[in-house]
Parts: structure tokens; sequence; C-alpha cells
């Protein structure tokens, strides 16, 4: 298959190689990687303009919490030559920045329909063949369809007993307006205290007259110490960058400034670990949860974490009450996702900033003014919404995507998806995902693992079209036993404890399995290189 197959006419109906749903990190890489085998390839984005998550996810104070020149393109040394970080923890206007110059650089656009929600996916099963049909009436058929609709891309949308009835302006995090919101003299009101919260209030409490934080659950952070990338950071990284993306592709996390370790917290003494987790703090980001190889599996190393985050929200946050409703109590340490913060816990400090626990009484309704708990009513101008995402497979849910025998992928994931490596799910063929679950996705630095995933299905298609093959299905057997290790190796850590967006707890109906595959970058790339070498062990190949 290449190219110069292609039938590709102009107007509703077409043809090419390659659909590839979604123009963020996953889609740009992919349609340079495709484009490299000779392939023709059309990406359908539902924005406007290149970036997913940092196109849509503008509040104030967003950034990249995994150190800026990791988070970045692996692919190019040109681009990562060129490219220079402004921050140790690039903001979304730059990172949005830096997606655009790689759209430019490698000349994506030419590719990418914006604006255009791809609605269907239907697998003919006779030519082996994918129609994708988009909301602006256009069918498209390929040989293989690559849904790289990211992890996070879908906003939990709000739905609150008397919804419509507040009258000010509302904003969702996950949507936040394109020419910003100016919050001055307003009391705002923000429910959620997760990531997107705890990023943007301490800049909304700055601008606005009163900051109300309406908190279910709250969440572990630890500081960030952001400010401009250290000279220092810059000229190591790129003496030594090869081998530095060399040990991020190996390692657990796919991040190596978190500094790993295989120590573990209860063979040290009391002393030595206060100090270790004094200095990960004063470090800052992720090392803080990477201090001891034990945090997210042994309940009592688990508890020595806690204790010490406990300890600093007590020093930091004055008012005790406050301090102790910002602990989290029913969870262990990082097991809802860590956060990263700037100045969260200080906030608190603020005369105008009023945190309320929602956890014994909840939100009950939104009202005219405000809403009302059955405590008590507050009043305020504008509402954010930081309630998160349908995480994980929300953008596949979305769309019709049938396989074999018109099988539908919603019907197939009811109780929860079945993938093979998170890359595809029995009875679709020619179906891939980008960071899908049962693969390390969320729990990992992304762009390690969508670069990884990206290159895995490109030496797929390379294999197949090498051999005269148009077609690979993962078999059912070797999804089975992969859901059952991906549950198995869940089942070994503490993370199955919190009521996590990993486990679909934030949505209600949402089946509960922890989605994603916490076996580790490194082993889980492992595997996938392995079963490659083997001829695609566990994969069905077939002519066409
Ligand atoms: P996305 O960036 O989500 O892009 C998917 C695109 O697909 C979107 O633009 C969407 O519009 C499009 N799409 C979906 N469905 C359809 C459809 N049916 N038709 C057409 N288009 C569709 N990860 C980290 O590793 N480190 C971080 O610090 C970090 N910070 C984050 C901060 C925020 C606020 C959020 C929300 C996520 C963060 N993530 C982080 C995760 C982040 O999503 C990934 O790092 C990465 O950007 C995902 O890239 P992607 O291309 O796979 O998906
Ligand atoms: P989130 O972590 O799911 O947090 C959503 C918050 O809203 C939680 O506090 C949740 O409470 C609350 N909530 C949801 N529904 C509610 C309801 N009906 N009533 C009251 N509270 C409700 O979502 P997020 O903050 O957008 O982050 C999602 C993920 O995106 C992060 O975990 C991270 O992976 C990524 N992200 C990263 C960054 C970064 O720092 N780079 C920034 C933002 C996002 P419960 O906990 O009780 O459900």
């Amino acid at each position: 298959m290449s190219g110069s197959d292609q039938d590709q006419s102009s107007g509703l109906q077409s043809r090419c190689d390659v659909v590839i749903v979604g123009a963020g990190f996953s889609g740009m890489y992919l349609l340079h990687r495709m484009r490299g085998l000779g392939l023709s390839a059309r990406v359908f984005e539902a924005g406007a303009g290149v970036g997913g998550t940092w196109y849509w996810n503008r509040y104030p104070g967003a950034r990249v919490d995994v150190e800026s020149q990791e988070y970045s393109y692996s692919f190019s040394e040109e681009l990562q030559d060129e490219w220079l970080w402004t921050e140790r923890y690039a903001a979304q206007p730059e990172l949005l920045d830096y997606l655009n110059h790689v759209a430019d650089r490698f000349d994506l656009r030419r590719d990418i329909q914006f604006d255009t929600r791809v609605t269907a996916a239907t697998f003919d099963e006779a030519r082996a063949l994918w129609t994708v049909a988009t909301d602006g009436g256009e069918t498209v058929q390929a040989r293989y369809c690559i849904m790289a609709t990211g992890c996070l891309s879908v906003p939990n949308e709000p739905a609150f007993p008397g919804q419509d009835l507040f009258k000010g302006p509302t904003y969702h995090t996950g949507r936040w307006p394109h020419e910003g919101v100016d919050f001055t003299g307003q009391k705002v009101g923000v429910i959620g205290t997760g990531s997107s919260a705890i990023q943007s209030m301490p800049q909304i409490a700055r601008q606005a007259d009163h900051l109300y934080a309406f908190q279910r659950t709250p969440n572990y952070s630890v500081p960030a110490h952001n400010g401009p990338i250290d000279p220092a950071v810059v000229a190591d990284w790129k003496a030594n960058r090869a081998e530095y993306r060399q040990q991020a592709r190996m390692s657990g996390a796919g991040i190596v400034a978190i500094v790993p370790t295989e120590d573990l917290a209860l063979s040290v003494s009391e002393e030595e670990r206060q100090a270790v987790f004094e200095d990960r703090w004063a470090r800052g980001g992720f090392s803080v949860g990477a201090a001891f190889a034990d945090i997210s599996i042994d309940l009592s190393a688990n508890a020595t974490a806690a204790a010490f985050a406990a300890g600093k929200i007590r020093d930091i946050v004055k008012d005790p009450e406050v301090a102790e409703k910002l602990i989290p109590k029913d969870y262990p340490f990082g097991t809802k996702r860590l956060c990263v913060d700037t100045g969260y816990y200080e906030m608190f400090n603020r005369d105008n900033v009023t945190l309320v626990d929602v956890s014994q009484s909840p939100i009950e309704a939104l009202t005219a003014t405000g809403l009302k708990t059955a405590e008590a009513e507050y009043q305020f101008d504008s509402l954010v919404f930081a309630i998160g995402f349908d995480a994980m497979t929300g953008a596949l849910g979305r769309i019709d995507i049938r396989g074999r025998h018109g099988q539908a992928l919603k019907e197939k994931w009811a109780d929860g998806p079945r993938t093979y490596l998170g890359l595809m799910t029995a009875g679709f063929p020619n179906l891939f995902m980008v960071t899908g679950p049962g693969s390390p996705s969320v729990l990992s630095n992304m762009v390690v693992s969508i670069e990884q995933h990206v290159d895995w299905i490109t030496d797929c298609i390379d294999h197949l079209n090498g051999r005269q093959l148009g077609a690979i299905e993962a078999s059912g057997e070797a999804e089975d036993a992969w859901v059952a290790h991906v549950n198995e190796v869940a089942d070994t850590t503490l993370y199955p404890l919190a009521r996590s967006w990993y486990l679909g707890a934030n949505i209600p109906g949402k089946p509960r399995v922890f989605m994603p595959y916490v076996g580790g970058v490194g082993p889980y790339r492992e595997k996938c290189d392995e079963v490659a070498a083997r001829g695609y062990e566990g994969f069905v190949l077939s002519a066409v």
C-alpha cells in the first residue's frame, strides 16, 4: 500500500491510506511518521488548531508538570536543537507555540482538517477498509484508522440540579475561552480540587474579589518551584540528551528528573527518610512521589509519605481547621494523580479565599446566584467547573465505532475497556489507539508514551506493507491474557484503593476498572518490542 494507490477524490467521499483522529501530540507525530512511510494520511481534528490538550486547556495557570525539556518530542534532533524552553514547567501558551512550531516545521497542516469531528468509524470486512464519517457529512475510506483522540480530551459535563438556573457566566477548565476571562472585582466559585483547579485557583484568587473553593475530595499536591529554566539544566540536557531520552524510555514513569530510586521507605531510619523527603520537596514536582520505590505498593511506606505531606500542609496553611480539611484522609498518597502546584496551599492564607468542604454536605443544586449545600448557600458572580474529564475511554465512546459483524466498541467495552497492549482491541482490525487503556499512558510522561506507540504502530504498518499484508487484529486470547495481566499488576499496587478517574470513579455509571497499565514504561516498551520481534505475537496478520 502506498500513497500512489490512493483514489483521492475531492468532495464528500474520498480515500486515503490512513485516517488519524486528533491533532494533539499523538496525531501530529503520527501524520509525520505515516508520511515517512509514503502513505497518504488525513487527520481530523474537532478543534480549530493543533495542540489537543494545550489547545483546549487555556485556564489561568495551566502548565505542564513534567519538566519542559522532557515533555517534548525526541524524534527530531533539529527540532530539539532549535527549540528553547523558557520555564522549568512551560505554561500553556508556550506549549501551544511549540506545537504550532512543530506543525509548521513539518508542514503538517495541509493534511489536517480542523473544526471537524469524527462521528463514526465502520469496518468493512469484505474489503478490510474503515469508513470514517465526520460531522460535516464527509466520509473517508482508509485501510487504517488510528485514534489519537487523547486520554483527557472529553470534559466531564456538569450535571448539577438547577444547572440552568445560575445566571452568571460558567466556564469549564477543559474548554476555557480563547480570549481569556477577567475576574476582577468578582466573587468566583470553583468546583473541584484536582490538578486543573489547583493550578488555576491561585491565579484566580489574585484577581477576584473572593474565591470559594468547593472541595469534595482533597488532593495531595507538591510544589513545582517553577521559574525560568536553569541554564545549567539546558546545558546538561544538551550535552547528555541522547542518554537522558533513552533513560526516560526505559524508566518507570518516563521522567528522568524525578530521579527514580530503588530505596525502600522503611529500610532507612526515620531521620534519613525525612531528609530524603525534605530534599525532594525542595527539588519539587513528582520527585516527591518517587522518593522511595515502595510508596505505591506498601501501605506502611505510603503512610510515611502521607504523613510528610500532611506535615507540610499544616506548616503552610495558617488556619489549622482549613489545613485539616486539605489533608486527604481516605486514600493512600499518590493513588489519585499527584498535583504539582505554584502557591496552592499558600492561597488558603489569603483573606479572599474560602475553602468549602462539600464532602459531608454535597452540592445540592445551583441557584440563580450561586449554589447551595445541605448546610449553606453561597453567592458568586461566575462559576468555574474544574471537574475533570471522562478519561481514557471518553473520546472513543463518543464515536460510533463498529468492527466485525457490526459490533459496537461501546458494547464490547460496556464492562470496561479491553485491549491487547492498549494498542488494539479484538474484533476491530486495523484500528489502532494511541495511549489506549491497558498502556502506561496517563501514569507516565505522556510524550514518551505517545512516541513509543506511534513508533510501534508505524513499524507495524511498515511490516504489513512490506509483506503484502493488509490486516492486523488482536487475538481474543492475547487480549484476555493482557487484560488479566493489567488487572493483576494494578492489584499489586495501592492505586485501586482510591476513587480516582484512573478507575472511572469520577463519572457516574462508568464501570470501575483500573484503566492504565501500571507496570512501567520501560518494561511495557520491552514487551511491545518483544511482541513485534516475534512476528506480532498475539495478533492475527492477514492479506486482504
Ligand atoms: P490530546 O492532546 O487530548 O489530543 C486529542 C485531540 O483529539 C483533541 O484535540 C481532540 O479535540 C481531538 N478529538 C477527540 N475526539 C475527536 C473526534 N471524535 N473527532 C475529531 N477530533 C477529536 N501529560 C503529561 O505527561 N504531563 C503533563 O504535565 C500533563 N499536563 C496536562 C494538563 C492538562 C490540563 C491536561 C488536560 C492533560 C495533561 N496531560 C499531561 C495529559 C495530556 O493530555 C498529554 O500529555 C498529551 O497532550 C496528550 O496528547 P494526545 O495527542 O494524545 O491527546
Ligand atoms: P480531576 O483530577 O478529575 O479533578 C476534578 C475535581 O472535580 C475533583 O476534585 C473532583 O472531586 C471534583 N468534582 C467532580 N465532580 C464533582 C461534583 N459533582 N461535585 C463536587 N466536586 C466534583 O480533573 P482535573 O483537575 O481536570 O485533572 C485531570 C487530569 O488532567 C489530572 O489528573 C492530570 O492527569 C491532568 N492535568 C494535569 C495538569 C498539570 O499539572 N500539568 C493540570 C490539569 C490536569 P472528587 O475527587 O471527589 O471526584
